[in-house]
């Protein structure tokens, strides 16, 4: 997992980061990373569309769709699976985290204990494969969609 060395809320950085990868920071891409940054949980592209182009009206959701998939290459932003198989998009958090997405209405915590560290190291000794990374996202209801 490649680790952010800097704050994706600072502009200046994201824009160096951008030109070290020979790509442009673009308004689309500032869009689509600010309506995410602003988000408190995990958008869908449609939503993404709607809230950039309360931004920059006349943005297409092609346009959203290769921003984000620039801004996933880059890790700067998560694809999340959802269970009826869609996926929704959130800045990626800093460090090694496992996100709980409530089902009713998609906020997001991002655990920061990590419970695979046994399994990893029982699994690696099993197969003989050596696990070095894992993806562990958990689905449940907040408490404010339990009352
Ligand atoms: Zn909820
Ligand atoms: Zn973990």
């Amino acid at each position: 997992m490649i680790s952010k060395l800097f704050s994706i809320s600072n502009y200046d950085e994201i824009r160096e980061f951008f030109h070290e990868k020979g790509l442009k920071y673009t308004p689309q891409r500032q869009a689509v990373l600010k309506v995410l940054q602003e988000s408190k949980s995990y958008l869908s592209i449609n939503r993404i569309h709607r809230n950039v182009k309360e931004l920059l009206p006349g943005t297409g959701l092609a346009t959203v769709y290769r921003s984000l998939e620039t801004l996933v290459e880059l890790n700067l932003v998560v694809k999340v699976h959802l269970e009826d198989g869609c996926h929704s998009y959130a800045t990626a958090p800093e460090g090694h985290r496992h996100p709980i997405v409530c089902t009713d209405c998609s906020r997001v915590i991002q655990y920061t204990e990590c419970p695979m560290e046994d399994l990893s190291k029982k699994l690696s000794k099993d197969t003989g494969i050596l696990i070095q990374n894992h993806f562990l996202q958990l689905f449940g209801k907040c408490k404010q969609c339990q009352s």
